[in-house]
């Protein structure tokens, strides 16, 4: 399969951001609840986490370090409980507040305006972030030009032959490659909005994606289709 050249790329992912006109659900959030927001997305769908932050919200007031600090992890589980595995989410929320208040000086925004490199280490040693969402976090709470690989960028990655292996790097790497640092942000959200309503896991809808004739795996399983013999 052939991948996706350059200029397809872009004149793909420009038809994308036309298309989804995103808004970017970090606007109005501290730097904190963005990072607890990005930690409850983990594994389950957008309006569970909603949910979950709300939970949040309703049982602990405005969401700060310090409040979450001295939570119980069983509190916050019972709070959160819409956006999955909860016993887990609730522990990382409790020791990345405790951390962020003790050891950070309560302040999320003063290690975000550390140099890139820097900032990601630090976030990337907090419990319950890897890499996908120290890149969120990166991206939405400090406007760096990173494009973090959600389970849908990498799909979309794959099918298009940007990259032969699920790697998150190598994903995030072949996808910065490609686009200017200006747009990453607004293109990591369009693939995003992309992959969930049309590129999706299963019975993707090509017949209605208006960027399939750039889609070597569109071609590929209509080939397939093509050739297979009639029984
Ligand atoms: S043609 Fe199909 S596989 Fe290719 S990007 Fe569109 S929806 Fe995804």
């Amino acid at each position: 399969m052939r991948p996706v050249d350059d200029q397809a790329f872009r004149d793909a992912m420009r038809v994308l951001e036309r298309r989804h006109r995103v808004t970017d659900w970090a606007a109005g959030m501290t730097s904190f609840e963005i990072l607890v927001s990005t930690i409850l997305s983990q594994s389950t769908t957008v309006r569970n986490e909603r949910l979950g932050m709300d939970g949040l919200r309703a049982a602990f007031g405005d969401l700060t370090p310090e409040t979450l600090a001295t939570a119980s992890p069983r509190a916050i589980e019972r709070a959160i409980w819409h956006a999955g595995l909860a016993r887990r989410k609730s522990r990382h929320i409790r020791d990345v507040a405790r951390i962020v208040s003790r050891d950070l000086g309560g302040d999320l925004d003063r290690v975000l305006r550390r140099p890139a490199g820097e900032s990601r280490e630090v976030l990337l040693a907090l419990p319950g972030v890897g890499p996908k969402t120290a890149d969120v976090m990166l991206a939405m709470a400090a406007n760096r030009p990173v494009f973090p690989v959600d389970t849908h960028v990498a799909r979309v990655a794959r099918r298009w032959g940007l990259v032969r292996r699920a790697d998150y790097e190598e994903t995030r790497e072949a996808l910065e490659k490609r686009t200017s640092p200006s747009r990453r942000k607004a293109w990591h959200l369009a693939m995003i909005a992309h992959g969930r309503e049309t590129c999706t896991a299963r019975n993707p809808r090509c017949g209605a994606c208006p960027v399939s004739t750039e889609c070597d795996w569109y071609r590929a399983r209509n080939r397939r289709r093509r050739d297979k013999p009639l029984r």
